[in-house]
């Protein structure tokens, strides 16, 4: 059985690890080659403890899910008393508190008439569900052969089979995959006067087989920290109109305060036809994702006939603990000041990574809401700089070119700092190098 390579930072790992990581397969990880993973045992607020009892200072807020930090009391206790009561049970033909207060709470925070929440277990599968929603609201319209989306260049939107052949054509592997996935449109996004008159002409053109335009809002974040104004989004939301197609909004990474408000596309004044929700949710604690769509869309599936109903439904639809996780994490927003954090966090990433601008092989240093970004020329020795993080006491991991952090929200002012300055240390020794 082949074993990880030793990773110099972890000399002695502990019998669990030896144990199990021949046997773990990691996501997104060339088995063979990348050292072995970092033992975690612990985690407390903006702090990831490892075997050894080293402290190293998250900045990636566990793929953007810890929004609160970790292990919240409030969502804890939240989570525990649900559990004495009831974990789980099936949401066909019964429902439960936890479900019915995060569908009332989640339609009465999102903008419009975004109202009718479909539960599921993660972002991939929220975004498979909403483009199932879209291809069927056309069929139960009696519209036949829009069945193909258009998404656009950077984005990402999960790793599914069907997720994948909207994400960016590198990032979806449309290449590799050939075959396997269907052939979506993927444009450019309509970020200038010239850029928009194209998509207008191609969607005035391919209207008939579109079912839905699809993108993340304001951030396209796994496809590189990309960011696009809000007059963008307005944009797509006027074309999507005129040439009457639905919208569907991926704010996975951006819901949840991380652009700067609740959601991005408030900053646009847009509703969406469908909006997907996951990462955040549950504040990092359980696997929870939503489908939400407007009162249109969901009315186009009540009917007499049980065949324009939406057949889809996961075993775990709605799980009570993950629904009371993000109750709890909702009660959070209300209660602290989380946007006004993610104001000053905002302001303390551009002070502090604005002089990255100046190191050489730099090609960009950009800021969102609680995003951090620095983009390089080339990317160095990713495994290199991912050891240098944690010999630095932080938790930060490039990826393509770009080295980034989007911390819990509640990051205090000095664990900040250390990110933002291991960012600028090992940015320099990467371009040097
Ligand atoms: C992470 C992400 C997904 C996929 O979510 P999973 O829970 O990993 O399946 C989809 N869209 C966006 C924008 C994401 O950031």
């Amino acid at each position: 059985m082949s074993i990880p390579p030793a990773n110099p930072l972890t000399p002695h790992p502990p019998a669990w690890l030896a144990e199990g990581a021949p046997h773990l397969w990691l996501p997104y990880t060339q088995m063979q080659t990348t050292p072995m993973a970092l033992p975690v045992v612990k985690t407390d607020g903006a702090r990831l403890t490892l075997a050894d009892g080293r402290e190293l200072v998250d900045g990636i807020s566990s793929w953007w899910t810890a929004a609160h930090g970790y292990n919240h009391p409030h969502i804890r206790t939240a989570v525990t008393a649900q559990l004495e009561k009831m974990p789980h049970v099936m949401l066909g033909g019964l429902a439960h508190e936890p479900a019915c207060r995060l569908a009332t709470r989640l339609s009465e925070k999102l903008p419009g008439d975004l109202g009718h929440v479909f539960f599921s277990e993660s972002g991939s599968v929220s975004v498979e569900i909403a483009m199932k929603i879209a291809v069927q609201y056309w069929i139960n319209k009696g519209v036949r052969g829009r069945t193909r989306f258009v998404s656009f260049k950077g984005g990402y939107h999960g790793d599914t089979l069907a997720t994948m052949s909207v994400c960016d054509p590198d990032e979806g592997m449309h290449t590799l995959f050939k075959g396997a996935i269907a052939e979506q449109f993927i444009c450019e996004l309509p970020t200038d006067a010239e850029k928009e008159a194209a998509l207008d002409a191609f969607l005035a053109a391919h209207a008939h087989e579109v079912a839905a335009v699809v993108t993340e809002p304001l951030v396209q974040g796994a496809g590189g920290m990309r960011f696009h104004d809000a007059a963008t989004l307005k944009v797509l939301r006027a074309l999507c109109d005129k040439h009457d197609m639905l919208l569907i909004l991926d704010e996975i990474f951006t819901g949840f305060g991380r652009t700067g408000s609740m959601f991005a596309c408030e900053q646009a004044g847009i509703v969406p036809d469908i909006v997907t929700l996951s990462k955040a949710l549950t504040g990092g604690t359980m696997a929870l994702a939503a489908t939400i769509a407007r009162a249109p869309i969901f009315e186009a599936f009540l009917g007499d006939d049980a065949g324009r109903a939406l057949m889809h439904g996961p075993t775990y639809t709605g799980n009570p603990l993950a629904c009371a996780a993000a109750n709890a994490s909702l009660d959070l927003f209300e209660r602290e000041p989380r946007l006004e954090q993610v104001a000053a966090i905002s302001a303390q990433l551009s002070r502090e990574l604005e002089p990255a601008r100046d190191i050489p092989g730099v090609k960009d240093v950009r800021v969102k809401g609680a995003i951090g970004a620095i983009e390089l020329e080339r990317m160095g020795d990713l495994n290199l700089m991912k050891r240098r993080f944690v010999e630095e006491g932080v938790w930060i991991r490039p990826f393509g070119n770009i080295v980034y952090t989007t911390p819990p929200l509640v990051t205090g002012e000095e664990d900040l700092a250390r990110l933002t300055s291991a960012m600028l240390k090992i940015t320099a020794e990467t371009t040097a190098a």
